[in-house]
């Protein structure tokens, strides 16, 4: 197992959150929810706000999954262009789809402001960077899909990138005004808030075993001993899905994501690096983020080993792109290292599933879960409410197993091996 550092990420817990001291946990509810990450909450703050009793557990503590490792970067969109989404699933799904991708960084602004969050976040845009033409060329083309939409964004070229974020490499970007960085532990602990305050019950360090339905109820046992009954039971696992599900963990592969945060940077690099505070990608295979935080540290993520970590030494890999973006960096500490779950599809969009009426899951989100996940749980709660599958962004599918699933991490070790050494010949 890996040291318990490496599961300590930057970010701050809401001193405003406590976790319910209950003595009588509710044993039947309206929904049930399987996880406290930026999913479940959503879902169930929403759920409780429309008047239904709602409990959530976790195996962990509220945050524990992805929702409090992650970088914060609040990126709108799905992986793919407008214009492939209408081609590939029609003018009303593609539609549906691109509204939805659109509207997800909103989902967490509106949350922060609207409900008075205590989540240190500013909103000043996402750059994807291009480091060779034919990014550039892809990235006219996303341009010009959104431009057609109006949304704020703008090509960014060769001088202003480099003005942007003090990185050196950079053929040119573009910057996605919709989008920003938050705290996400932060974050996730404030959504446990407010959905708390809506009623909704949270049982942290509680592991749901399994899943029985009879009668039209679900009943789900725990690691506890106890079962509670629902109506509706939605399993918010995504990358750290388990056996609860029979088949759902084969529909994913969970990739690690690993991350460095610096010490605080003097006031200098501070100035020259990221002075705007916009999250940044670049247009690698295997691409590395980055952004500052509140206290000035540049936090930077990217692909880690498939196999648990062992040392610091796993985490190289990070500090030699750190390097190259920037070399003035030198000698600058590492103050942290983490890493966590990202669950990917094969087709790079999230899977929603109802496998038996009254049972949903949604997973994948292809590292744009913060804003995905948020604004997915409310369309969740609007389901759950109302029963019309027409508010689902995305078409719930049956549960597909991915072919020799078994041997995922031969093959995306040799993927990234073959995609790194790509990377390296273009620069
Ligand atoms: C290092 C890293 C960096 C990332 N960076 C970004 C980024 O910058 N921007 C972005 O948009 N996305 C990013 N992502 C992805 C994003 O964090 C996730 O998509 C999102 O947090 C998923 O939220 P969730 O609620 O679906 O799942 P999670 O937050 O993973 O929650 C799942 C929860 O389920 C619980 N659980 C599992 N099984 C059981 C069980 N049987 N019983 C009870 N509880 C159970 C787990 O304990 C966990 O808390 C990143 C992810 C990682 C790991």
């Amino acid at each position: 197992m890996p040291s318990a550092a490496f599961r300590q990420p930057i970010w701050k817990r809401s001193p405003r959150w406590q976790a319910d001291v209950i003595s009588v946990p509710r044993k039947s509810v309206d929904v049930l929810v399987v996880g406290a990450g930026f999913m479940g909450l959503s879902t169930a703050l929403h759920a409780a706000r429309r008047g239904l009793s709602v409990r959530v557990l976790d195996a962990g503590t509220v945050g524990e999954g992805a929702s409090g490792l992650n970088g914060g970067q609040v990126i709108p969109g799905l992986k793919y262009d407008p214009d492939w989404l209408l081609q590939k699933f029609g003018e009303r799904r593609g539609e549906a789809m691109i509204t939805f991708g659109a509207s997800t960084a909103d989902a967490v602004f509106d949350l922060i402001a609207q409900e008075g969050l205590d989540v240190s976040h500013v909103r000043n845009g996402w750059i994807q960077a291009a480091h060779t033409k034919a990014a550039l060329t892809a990235i006219q083309v996303r341009d010009r899909a959104w431009q057609s939409r109006g949304a704020d964004v703008e090509i960014l070229s060769v001088d202003r990138i480099a003005g942007l974020t003090g990185a050196r490499g950079y053929l040119g970007g573009w910057l996605d005004r919709r989008a920003g960085i938050i705290d996400p532990l932060s974050f996730v602990t404030e959504l446990a808030r407010i959905a708390q305050a809506a009623g909704v019950e949270i049982s942290e360090q509680v592991r749901a075993k399994s899943a029985r339905r009879a009668d039209g109820i679900w009943s789900v046992e725990t690691d506890r001993g106890e079962a509670v009954n629902a109506r509706f039971t939605v399993l918010a696992t995504n990358a750290y899905s388990d056996g609860l599900l029979p088949g759902l963990a084969r529909t994913l592969v969970p990739l690690h994501s690993f991350q460095i945060a610096t010490a605080p940077l003097p006031a200098s690099l501070q100035e020259a690096i990221l002075p705007q505070q916009q999250a940044v990608s670049d247009s690698r295979r295997i691409l590395v983020y980055y952004r500052k935080t509140a206290d000035g540290r540049l936090v930077l993520g990217g692909r880690g080993r498939m196999a648990l970590p062992r040392s610091k030494e796993d985490w190289r890999h990070l500090q030699r792109a750190m390097a190259r973006l920037y070399p003035q960096l030198d000698g600058i500490a590492i103050d942290r290292r983490w890493f966590g779950r990202v669950a990917m599809t094969p087709d790079h969009l999230p899977h929603i599933h109802e496998p038996e009426p009254g049972l949903m899951t949604v997973v994948g989100c292809q590292g744009r879960g913060v804003g995905m996940m948020t604004a997915m749980g409310q369309r969740l709660a609007d389901y759950i409410a109302s029963g019309n599958r027409d508010v689902l962004p995305f078409p719930v599918t049956a549960l597909v197993p991915i072919p020799f699933h078994q041997f995922r991490q031969v093959g995306i070790a040799a993927t990234i091996a073959w995609y790194r050494m790509l990377d390296a010949f273009e620069r």
